[in-house]
């Protein structure tokens, strides 16, 4: 596994701590309160925004307070639920899966290593990333959502194009300690200034340390 050179490592940190300066608060926009509701919250956000995933989350943590609850009913039971969150079949059929497997195997506790997450229903690196990194505190890989692909490309930290490939590329350019905080970062960047289409570069905080083709107002 290549080291990076002193010199990306240095634009590296400059482009961490510049998005750390401007997003001062970046964290995990979903709400809960234990690691089953954001196991479930992190499900729901797939193709759609955090701020809808939250006004439906409280009536339904409120019916399946815990993966015991939410076991003992059907996947079409919670369909109505979370319905307006998009794909909700699919989403219902993993959240009731997940509870499932919760409570035959890991005593309806959410489990705290990458291996037990990826036997859930539903649950791949992206969302075992999630609750390892802003639950349990774990940076065992890098949360690779649509933000942190364009960000992460534009900032030319990586040229893969799959989130898996992706995710190594961060991993072995980042600092291990930076890795949860770095996803909070580029999504908070790519909500506020680096948006899909007509990025803000004029304001960009991180502008002179960019040399992406989609730029929007250049200095360098
Ligand atoms: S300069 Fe533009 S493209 Fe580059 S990170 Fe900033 S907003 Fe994104």
């Amino acid at each position: 596994m290549p080291a990076a050179k002193p010199r990306d490592s240095r634009r590296v940190h400059a482009i961490l701590d510049g998005l750390a300066r401007a997003y001062p608060d970046a964290a995990c926009a979903l709400h809960h309160r234990n690691a089953w509701e954001l196991l479930v919250a992190t499900i729901l956000s797939a193709q759609c925004t955090d701020a809808r995933v939250n006004l439906v989350t409280p009536a339904l943590f409120q019916k399946y307070p815990t993966p015991a609850a939410m076991a003992r009913v059907s996947a079409e039971s919670i369909e109505p639920d979370i319905r307006s969150t998009g794909f909700y079949h699919n989403k219902a059929k993993s959240i009731a899966g997940a509870a499932r497997r919760l409570v035959d195997t890991y005593h309806g506790q959410v489990p705290d290593t990458m291996d037990a997450l990826l036997t859930l229903p539903g649950v791949a690196r992206k969302t075992a990333n999630v609750v390892l990194g802003v639950w349990f505190h774990q940076a065992v890989g890098v949360v690779v959502d649509t933000h942190v692909q364009r960000i992460s490309r534009r900032l030319q930290l990586t040229a893969a194009t799959t989130p898996e490939k992706i995710e190594l590329d961060l991993q072995r350019l980042l600092p291990r300690e930076r890795w949860i905080d770095y996803a909070h970062l580029a999504i908070a960047h790519g909500r506020a200034c680096c948006v899909a289409r007509k990025p803000k570069c004029a304001a960009c905080p991180i502008e002179p340390l960019c040399r992406s083709k989609d730029k929007t107002f250049s200095t360098v």
